[in-house]
């Protein structure tokens, strides 16, 4: 295999099918590394804070599979870490589209032009995001890396495109030890109308020493990391 260039060097996790992900369908996860959060509870961290230290691999037969599988797979989700915050997802998203699959793009909703452009282009069918908590938890819940100004600017700006685009978005949050049964209410409270809110419960994930932390947010494992 070359070395993968450009977008598809972030891609380094592919799981061929998932029957959870998006709920009805069979879908193919693609992984892509980077964060722009901190979160303690993060089950990615690997992946999101040190992508390097996961193989690269091969797009040519991430495409051919897809290619191949369209005909009993429902769609593809594009996950991470953050997706948004690598350069060119959207050219990626594009390819994957040659498909024909639907696209579900997972998102922290901290990149909200991101968001909007992909939609204005129509590079994803579908956005699930993470609304974490209440605002003024934010810089507990993302180990620092936004104000509780920030997260309810972004999010605002994600809330706004909902009302544009109803059927577009999916909102969830994950019940980490540290979110109370009120905050669950008070982030249901952020939603635009016609939107509910699905809670995640949350499994410590494995992790390594140095990266111990009292509780952790469920996310899927990064899957087959080496293709
Ligand atoms: S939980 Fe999600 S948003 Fe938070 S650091 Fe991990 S990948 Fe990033």
């Amino acid at each position: 295999m070359s070395k993968p260039a450009g977008v598809w060097s972030y891609v380094r996790g592919f799981e061929r099918l998932s029957f959870c992900d998006w709920p009805g369908r069979h879908t193919s996860i693609l992984f892509l590394g980077g964060c722009n959060l901190r979160c303690p509870t993060c089950h990615n961290f690997q992946l999101a804070w040190d992508m390097h230290s996961l193989p690269a691999l091969d797009p040519v037969r991430i495409k051919a599979f897809l290619r191949d599988r369209s005909g009993w797979l429902d769609g593809v989700t594009i996950t991470g870490g953050e997706p948004t915050t690598v350069p060119g997802v959207g050219e990626l998203l594009y390819e994957v589209r040659k498909s024909g699959l639907p696209v579900k793009l997972d998102t922290n909703g901290m990149r909200p032009e991101v968001v909007a452009d992909l939609l204005q282009y129509r590079l994803a069918d579908v956005f699930a995001v993470d609304v974490k908590g209440p605002f003024d938890k934010y810089p507990a819940l993302t180990g620092g890396a936004v104000s509780a100004l920030a997260a309810q600017r972004n999010l605002e700006r994600i809330f706004a495109l909902a009302e544009l685009h109803p059927g577009a978005f999916y909102f969830r949050t994950t019940k980490v030890p540290s979110l109370t049964e009120a905050d669950l209410d008070i982030a249901r409270g952020y939603l635009p109308p016609e939107h509910t809110l699905t809670i995640q419960n949350y499994v410590p994930p494995r992790r390594m020493t140095e990266h111990a932390q009292p509780d952790h947010e469920e996310r899927r494992p990064v899957g087959d990391v080496v293709y």
